[in-house]
């Protein structure tokens, strides 16, 4: 096992390695930015060495300081979290090549996956369905040339970043007259945030479901699911409330695909924890859309429903360490659902920062609180605006939704502007409460609040 642990992370998810390596008593080291002094990671964690000042670019981004702090404290892994420098394929080879253990895929499966339109060709060899699409257009394609894909791909389409990610990059072209506009602004948004411009279409479809699977392989060749999740209801194509299992997904169809996505996952040589996401069509047609080589937000629920810890799972299996048990001892037990409580204005989504002047977690049964807030905290600007993750885990969905409502009700956060108010609103709706979701879920509960 390792000998200490360096987290390049911070916020939450930097707490929760924490207690993952606690538990497997690990020693662990937290890198943090001149704001983050007084963060619970820095606190917590074994050793703490700051890194630069608060701008991400030049701290949690910033590779040569986060690899001297891991020589400085003679650390022999490093764990990314999620965000940041997690899905960096430079990163993770800088990594293998200083002789420090990335937590994590290898460098080369993050480089194919981290490109969405050779992620798209993996996975159809690898045998999962496509949602009908081109392949990569290159940021000098003729634009001709381009209309003539999109034809073939058909419209509504969307046009996609192939770098894409956190709903960057992405337009909606419902007619061939709307395609040149929207390929020149989604490629100048992609060029901005992922410094590159190259593209590719996919076939919109209507109000589907977001389906995603965990998965977990060690490096001797065992490759397990550890089932579904329900990422549906989202704003501007981001994951704001998620469960497990999805209430739209069969056990024969669980089975199945996840079967279909651990061979899958295996074909391309994938390790540790990971994330396979599909696309449901309103008649239960699924197609994949990408996949997450990382630990993501919303893996409590998963924790939650399998019993299994994710994070431990994935520090065993970069330590060299098999997996303890097979596909047939992964039981889903019960129903989870997270919140994603983020320091926003609950309408129009503009962030929220400042000085949390009172916090209370809810407790009881059931309930899970990952956050890094206390009372005192101040939420910077230069952050993720995401404050807690609750989390409720019932004997069955409708035992979920009453925890997560009674848990919505008893948390306190005073000072900043949270997303509370709208998963009240959510949690309480028939459509949710009866499993009717879409990807246009909000877009529709705030048509028929105007309405
Ligand atoms: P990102 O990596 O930026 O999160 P994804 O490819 O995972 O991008 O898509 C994010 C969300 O965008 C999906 O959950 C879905 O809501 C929407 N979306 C993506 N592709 C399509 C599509 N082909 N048809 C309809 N909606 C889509």
């Amino acid at each position: 096992m390792f000998k200490k642990v360096l987290i390049a992370n911070r916020g939450e998810i930097a707490l929760r390695i924490i207690c993952a390596c606690k538990e497997l008593d690990i020693p662990t080291v937290a890198v943090y930015s001149e704001a983050d002094r007084h963060s619970l990671h820095t606190r917590f964690a074994d050793e703490a060495v700051c890194i630069g000042p608060a701008r991400s670019r030049e701290s949690y981004l910033n590779i040569p300081a986060i690899i001297s702090a891991a020589e400085i404290t003679n650390v022999d892994a490093i764990h990314p979290g999620y965000g940041y420098l997690a899905e960096n394929a430079d990163f993770a080879e800088v990594c293998e090549t200083c002789g420090l253990q990335f937590i994590g895929p290898s460098s080369k499966v993050i480089d194919l996956m981290g490109d969405k339109a050779r992620a798209r060709e993996a996975m159809k060899e690898a045998g999962l369905p496509l949602v009908p699409g081109s392949g990569m257009i290159a940021t000098d394609a003729d634009p001709k040339e381009v209309a003539a894909r999109a034809e073939e791909v058909g419209y509504p389409l969307i046009v996609k970043a192939v770098a894409g990610g956190g709903g960057r990059g992405m337009r909606i072209v419902k007619t061939p007259d709307k395609l040149g506009g929207a390929v020149e602004t989604a490629r100048s948004e992609a060029e901005n945030a992922f410094g590159n411009g190259e593209l590719y279409l996919e076939r919109y479809l209507i109000d589907p479901r977001h389906i995603e699977f965990q998965v977990l392989a060690d490096t001797h060749g065992n490759t397990l699911h550890l089932g579904e999740r329900e990422c549906s209801i989202q704003r501007r194509h981001q994951k704001l409330l998620e469960e497990s299992p999805s209430p739209g997904v069969s056990a024969e169809v669980r089975d199945q695909l996840g079967r279909r996505v651990a061979s899958a996952v295996a074909e391309i040589g994938y390790t540790n924890a990971g994330t396979v996401e599909f696309l449901f069509d309103q008649q239960g047609n699924y197609y994949f859309i990408e996949m997450n080589t990382r630990i993501q937000v919303e893996h409590p629920v998963t924790e939650m429903v399998t019993g299994i810890d994710i994070i431990k799972e994935q520090i065993r299996v970069a330590a060299g360490q098999p997996l303890r048990f097979s596909q047939d001892d992964v039981v889903i037990s019960g129903h989870a659902i997270e919140c994603r409580i983020n320091a926003e204005c609950p309408v129009s989504f503009t962030p929220s920062p400042g000085d949390i002047t009172a916090y209370h977690a809810p407790g009881g049964p059931g309930i899970r609180v990952d956050s890094m807030a206390y009372t005192g905290n101040v939420v910077s600007p230069h952050y993720d605006s995401m404050v807690a993750k609750l989390v409720a885990h019932g004997g069955d969905r409708h035992e979920a939704i009453s925890r997560i409502r009674r848990a919505l009700d008893m948390f306190v956060i005073e000072g900043i502007k949270t997303t509370i108010p709208l998963h009240r609103k959510i949690v309480s709706h028939p459509d949710f409460v009866e499993g009717r979701l879409s990807t246009s879920f909000l877009e529709q509960i705030a048509i028929e609040k105007k309405g």
